[in-house]
């Protein structure tokens, strides 16, 4: 069981992805709309895992992700890709990122995600 924040401007995104981790036993301890509010929840919440949308209004999820890791460069921040995003999803490995998803959401692959990041 993971405590996990979710950062995402799509509701239909935060809803999909909630469910999906919710039915594997996992806790979402608090949701976020865009960068800025994903970082000061972070700071607030300490979740076990973060799931970063990139493509955000504010601040977008790479810019949240470099100022999560400068914060505590133990966070475990998976972005979350639409198709497109090549050029962020490096610079979101080289800011240390744990791992992506990608939009349509497939949920074998968001379990095994979770499970891989907390054991
Ligand atoms: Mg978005």
């Amino acid at each position: 069981m993971a405590n996990i924040l979710i950062v995402d401007d799509s509701r239909t995104s935060r809803r999909i992805l909630r469910s999906i981790l919710e039915e594997d036993g996992h806790v979402i301890v608090g949701e976020a709309t865009n960068g800025q509010e994903g970082f000061e929840q972070y700071m607030s919440l300490k979740p076990d895992i973060v799931t970063m949308d990139i493509t955000m209004p504010v601040m977008t999820g790479v810019e949240a992700l470099k100022k999560i890791i400068e914060a505590d460069s133990n966070a475990k921040v998976v972005m979350v890709s639409a198709a497109g995003q090549q050029h962020n999803m490096l610079e979101a490995v080289q800011s240390g990122a744990a791992d992506f998803i990608s939009k349509p959401f497939d949920v074998d692959t968001i379990k095994n995600m979770v499970k891989k990041i907390v054991g």
